[in-house]
């Protein structure tokens, strides 16, 4: 087949008609140019006129001479007894937006008379085209005027043979189509602002908190990543601080959510002050917020960002004004960690595998949740505290999430019971009720009591699930030894609610549920409540105010270690005042235990409530409250926390002689 021609019979003809263009006579650019049929003009791109064409200059009745040179508006000349006729001003428009926008132009039909030789002008009508001249880098060199002489055409569609009339609207027509057609363009030119300016707007959102101004947290991830990338190359070391305020919700509940949304601008205020202009201040989640130190020594690098967390302490510990009358202060827990050059910058953690494949966490990644584990750290050993870092954090932070595990494991299988510790009557050490404690029936045979594992629990969201569990256990107690002993039973169950559940939905129809079906008086669940817990919420206060129109009776637990003010607590509707143990512990001992006891008794009395002495140890401590005059105690000198059947067994055996 080589050698023969493989094209259809028209593809063989084309190519047998076309001739090489070296065969071809090509004269220069130039004479084209210059024979071109059509009136051309070239113009730098200020508009002097660099070259004109043959027809062009017999059309202008002009020589090449008289053109060449002249500006804008010598090369256009208006005739003075046509004042509409502005043609230069025209031109000078279209001729900007063609080398502007490095396209052609069209224009409307333009009237623009020409200047005879002897001075006289004469009516003349056009069909300009102005298009660029582009160098190889596509900058405008020249640019060219085309512009056929249409006056004979136009003449010819007018109704009058002479010209005027037809004429005249020709050029109305032609202007009235420029005039709409230039204000579309500014319609289209306004729009386009408008665009430009909300996609800056847009892109400026998507980096910064609206609320705060400061930058969100991709931004700030991609920064970060960043500053370790140039880790690499550069000895040094880039520290994360990782801040979760302490109490924007108490602030929200307290005062509204705008005051919340000022303890967070504060804060962000804040942190810009103490922070160098060059580092990275982020809002990462609601009460969160991220700084980034970058450019830091290797060696003291450590120190340094923990001096920057304990100013940041400081500054966020003064107080801010967030309602016209009242202040909070932004007060943090921080947590520090620290990349130095030479570390890995990628870490495979399986424990993240998602689909079996194992995530891959970046540096960015890494270091920020090391931070965050320090602060969580941090504010589990108190609040507005700063801790860095290490193994340590990492391993205790792991025992702390393995018991989480293992307490969802707990739930499941039901080895969570209840424990009844007793509740005496101080003068005659009758039996006044019960307080169910959490006990859990450990894999390991052991029993661990709910100090060990309510703060747990709590942190991983089981709390309300079991509290609602105990209610109803405790209340089928009750019933169980109203049945097995009656009278010789007891009068009352205490239960423990922790500030969570007391704010959850559906607490109340819940207690009233338990108490039906177990067919138990109100009165005889007591439910224990923190100061903190009831002080802080206002949906903890609604359900409180709810139990109490049940008829159920409340008593305030630990009185005497929360932070809540006295005044507050009092205006509770709460029937008991549980006095803490580290009160009532030294009562012979401690002058100070005693005066507190005792005007927390004094306060009772005046709001008739009931106190309860927690944590009675010794016998001398009952004596001493027997002479103040506190009605109930609890503590192991009066009974340890015992599985029911002990209590029933006891209780079946008869009262207990006073001691
Ligand atoms: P709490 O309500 O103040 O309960 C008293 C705690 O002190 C109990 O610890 C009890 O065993 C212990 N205790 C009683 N008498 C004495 C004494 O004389 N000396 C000493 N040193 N300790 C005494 P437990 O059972 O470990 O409970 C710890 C905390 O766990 C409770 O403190 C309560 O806040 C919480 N808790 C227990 N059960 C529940 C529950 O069902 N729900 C909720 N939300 N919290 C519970
Ligand atoms: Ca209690
Ligand atoms: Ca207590």
């Amino acid at each position: 087949m080589s050698g023969t021609s493989t094209g259809t019979p028209a593809q063989e003809g084309a190519a047998r008609r076309r001739v090489a263009p070296e065969q071809l006579p090509l004269p220069d650019f130039r004479t084209v140019f210059d024979e071109a049929p059509a009136p051309m003009l070239l113009l730098t791109t200020d508009f002097v006129v660099v070259h004109a064409n043959r027809a062009r200059l017999e059309a202008t009745a002009t020589t090449l001479e008289g053109t060449v040179g002249l500006d804008l508006f010598e090369a256009f000349p208006s005739n003075p007894d046509d004042p509409a006729a502005d043609g230069a001003r025209k031109m000078r428009s279209s001729l900007e937006q063609v080398r502007d926008a490095r396209r052609p132009h069209t224009m409307a039909i333009q009237k623009h008379d020409i200047r005879l030789p002897d001075g006289r002008y004469e009516e003349r009508y056009w069909s300009p085209r102005n298009v660029p001249i582009l160098d190889e880098r596509g900058e405008v060199v020249l640019l060219l005027h085309r512009s056929d002489d249409i006056t004979a055409y136009i003449r010819r569609q007018g109704d009058d043979p002479g010209a005027g009339a037809g004429a005249t609207r020709w050029r109305a027509r032609a202007e009235e189509i420029e005039a709409d057609l230039l204000s579309r363009m500014q319609e289209l030119e306004d729009l386009n602002e408008q665009l430009v300016a909300a996609r800056d707007a847009l892109s400026r959102m998507a980096l910064h908190d609206p609320l705060t101004g400061l930058l969100v947290a991709p931004a700030m991830m991609e920064q970060l990543a960043r500053s370790l990338a140039r880790l690499e190359r550069h000895p040094g070391a880039v520290a994360v601080l990782f801040l979760d305020l302490d109490n924007l919700k108490q602030v929200n509940d307290r005062y509204g959510h705008a005051a919340g949304d000022e303890l967070l601008r504060c804060a962000a205020g804040r942190l810009a002050t103490v922070v160098r202009p060059a580092d990275t201040v982020a809002r990462v989640g609601g009460d969160e917020f991220v700084v980034v130190l970058d450019d830091l020594d290797a060696e003291h690098g450590t120190a340094y960002a923990e001096c920057v967390a304990e100013r940041l302490l400081l500054t966020l510990d003064e107080p801010c004004e967030v309602t016209p009358r009242g202040t909070a202060s932004p007060s943090a827990s921080i947590g520090v960690a620290v990349a130095r050059s030479g570390a890995p910058d990628e870490v495979r953690s399986p424990e993240h595998a998602v689909g079996g494949t194992p995530r891959v966490r970046t540096a960015a990644d890494l270091l920020l949740s090391q931070a965050d584990t320090a602060m969580y750290r941090a504010k589990r050993s108190g609040r507005g505290r700063s801790l860095t870092y290490d193994a340590a954090v990492d391993a205790a932070v792991s025992t702390e999430r393995a018991l989480e595990l293992e307490l969802a494991t707990a739930v499941a299988e039901h080895r969570l019971l209840l424990h009844y510790q007793p509740i005496v009557e101080v003068e005659g050490r009758a039996l006044y009720g019960v307080e169910a404690l959490l006990r859990w029936q450990h894999p390991d045979g052991t029993l661990r009591p709910a100090g060990q594992f309510i703060d747990a629990a709590e942190r991983s969201g089981l709390l309300p699930t079991i509290g609602r569990w105990a209610v109803g256990e405790a209340c089928r107690q009750l019933r169980a030894w109203d049945d097995d002993l009656g009278a010789a039973g007891p009068g009352h169950v205490f239960v423990n609610l922790s500030p969570g559940e007391l704010a959850r939905p559906g607490l109340l129809e819940h207690v009233r549920a338990c108490l039906r079906e177990h067919g138990l008086e109100p009165q005889r669940l007591v439910l224990e409540v923190t100061e903190s817990g009831v002080v802080d919420e206002q949906k903890g206060r609604r359900t409180l105010q709810g139990l109490q129109e049940l008829g159920c009776h409340l008593a305030i637990d630990d009185f005497g270690t929360g932070h809540s003010s006295l005044s507050r607590v009092v205006q509770l509707p709460v029937d008991h005042l549980k006095i803490d143990r580290s009160l009532t512990r030294d009562l012979t001992g401690n002058p100070q235990s005693r005066a507190v006891t005792e005007a927390v008794l004094a306060l009772a009395r005046t709001l008739q409530q009931t106190v309860v002495a927690e944590g009675v140890e010794q016998p001398e401590d009952l004596d001493e409250l027997r002479r103040l005059g506190c009605r109930l105690a609890q503590g192991y000198h009066l009974g340890r926390p015992q599985a029911p059947e002990q209590v029933t067994a006891a209780l079946s055996a008869g009262p207990r002689p006073p001691s």
